[in-house]
């Protein structure tokens, strides 16, 4: 492999365009989770330095947002053109730091890119509205207007296609944006963020604030009157303090939380399809997407057939290091999320189901030989057969590659099992039946349904959640709409 990712090894704070300490001078490090190893000291920045960050996206947003339309898509359309021809340099970054196959990096890099490139364009169509007015001499206009000051903080799962998700729908509409990536992978958040300001995108409209001081500077996003929305991904609990922190400045809010996605085969589905959508969703990121598969209902009669097919497919699966092309499962994030991993297996073992299937353990030691002696956070995908709906496995999300099979008998039993969460980010489902799959679409309690298919993410459609999983929607041409204010103008003429 070209190493080509060196001159993108950024380690301090950007804000108002220049690259500097934190207030403290203080610094922490990042870890790459295959190995172990140390990448880089990263500065950590204070509250004190989100408040000067705040500050210079506050005068950054009023010239941004005076720019014609055009002139923002142009500049977005340029950073995305800069991201993909750096695409093989920011995907090693990204592997180093979050440890993921190289080729999902790839394709992350790709994909957080078609959010800039889809956002370019909407950019010049953010259209207003002309209202029929109930007396003749009036007008009605309705205008969008940028929030202003836009906080996000996003998390390390997907570290460039979870904050291009955020930044390019503020930038598009006239926002600034301060942003703290997850002090796990910072570096991806700053090389993005670089090639921004190489594309020319001006001094101060993207400011990024790495910190292992999550609390800290989530409370100055959340309290700073200057900050006039807050946009963050990562876990429920997270997402409840953030909510009432902004309930006394009533900020605006847009969540993408935590999922727990109902993945259901029916026994007229096409099998072979089914079981490589649930390896998609499942093993994608090592189990640790949001959207990913959580619990599995098989319709009894294909239970078996299922479970043997799947376990088939897992023989392609190859644990380690995201670096080694012939990996298609990387490490998990951190030692603490591999405890919790196994924890929710030993849950389920104790309340009687039964490890079916084990990706070989050893592959991960062949892999990374460099990690001899570092923690190791690897996780072998595994498939539980017998699993209970009162396991903690059905209940909360996993965010690791456990597949736990569940059997059901009924169409109504599986909605009302799918159903029965405090979470509705995503479902997914497999059948032929058209019919059923009208109920299902109308049923089914989350924001996003995937029929006949596993991976259900992209720029052009609105990614959200219902229940617990979150407000507001990133993406598509709904995307927009949490960065505007609707402005209507009465004019009355005599
Ligand atoms: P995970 O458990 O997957 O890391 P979190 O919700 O803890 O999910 O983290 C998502 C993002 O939220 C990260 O950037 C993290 O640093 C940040 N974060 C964690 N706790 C807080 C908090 N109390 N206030 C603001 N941000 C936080």
């Amino acid at each position: 492999m070209i190493v080509a990712y060196s001159s993108f090894i950024k380690n301090q704070l950007l804000i108002d365009g220049e690259w500097c300490l934190s207030a403290d001078e203080k610094t922490f490090a990042v870890v790459n989770p295959a190995t172990g190893e140390p990448i880089a000291q990263v500065a950590n920045a204070t509250p004190a330095d989100a408040t000067r960050a705040i500050d210079a996206a506050v005068r950054a947003q009023i010239t941004w947002a005076e720019k014609a339309a055009n002139e923002r898509s142009r500049l977005l359309r340029c950073w995305f053109d800069l991201v993909m021809q750096n695409q093989e340099a920011l995907a090693q970054l990204l592997t180093l730091e979050q440890g993921k196959p190289l080729a999902e990096a790839r394709a992350e890099i790709a994909y957080g890119a078609s959010y800039i490139e889809w956002f370019a364009e909407e950019a010049k169509r953010i259209y207003g509205d002309v209202i029929p007015p109930l007396a003749n001499n009036q007008r009605i206009h309705v205008i969008k207007q940028p929030v202003g000051v836009v906080a996000a903080i996003t998390p390390w799962n997907f570290p460039c296609a979870m904050l291009a998700r955020k930044l390019a729908p503020a930038l598009a509409a006239g926002c600034a944006v301060v942003a703290k990536p997850a002090a796990e992978t910072p570096l991806s958040a700053l090389a993005l963020a670089q090639l921004a300001l190489e594309a020319g995108i001006p001094a101060g409209v993207i400011n990024i604030l790495p910190s292992a001081h999550a609390q800290a500077i989530g409370v100055e996003f959340t309290t700073n009157t200057h900050v006039r929305k807050l946009s963050f991904t990562g876990s429920t609990a997270v997402g409840k303090t953030l909510i009432a922190q902004c309930a006394p400045g009533v900020k605006r809010i847009t969540l993408e939380l935590g999922g727990n996605a109902p993945f259901i085969v029916f026994d007229d589905a096409d099998l072979d399809a089914a079981v490589a959508g649930a390896i998609a969703a499942k093993f994608r990121n090592a189990g640790q997407t949001c959207v990913c598969a959580n619990r599995f209902y098989i319709h009894q009669s294909v239970y078996d057939l299922f479970c043997q097919k799947l376990t088939a497919g897992m023989q392609a699966l190859k644990l380690g290091n995201g670096f080694d092309d012939e990996v298609t499962v990387g490490p998990l994030i951190s030692l603490r999320a591999k405890e919790k991993v196994q924890g929710f297996v030993d849950d389920a073992v104790r309340r009687g189901a039964r490890i079916a299937f084990q990706t070989p353990i050893q592959n991960s030691f062949q892999a990374h030989p460099a990690g001899h002696g570092a923690q190791d956070n690897f996780f072998a995908p595994t498939v539980l057969v017998d699993v209970t709906q009162d396991a903690r496995l059905a209940c909360e999300e996993i965010f690791g590659p456990v597949i736990g099979l569940i059997p059901f008998a009924t169409e109504v039993q599986a909605i009302q099992l799918a159903n029965a969460s405090d979470y509705g980010l995503a479902a997914y489902f497999y059948t032929r039946d058209t019919n059923r799959i009208k109920r299902l679409c109308d049923q089914l309690q989350t924001g996003m349904v995937g029929v006949n298919t596993g991976l259900i993410s992209n720029a052009a459609a609105p990614f959200g959640g219902i229940k617990q999983s979150g407000w507001g929607r990133e993406g598509s041409r709904y995307g927009l709409d949490d960065y505007l204010d609707i402005k209507y103008l009465c004019e009355t003429f005599s």
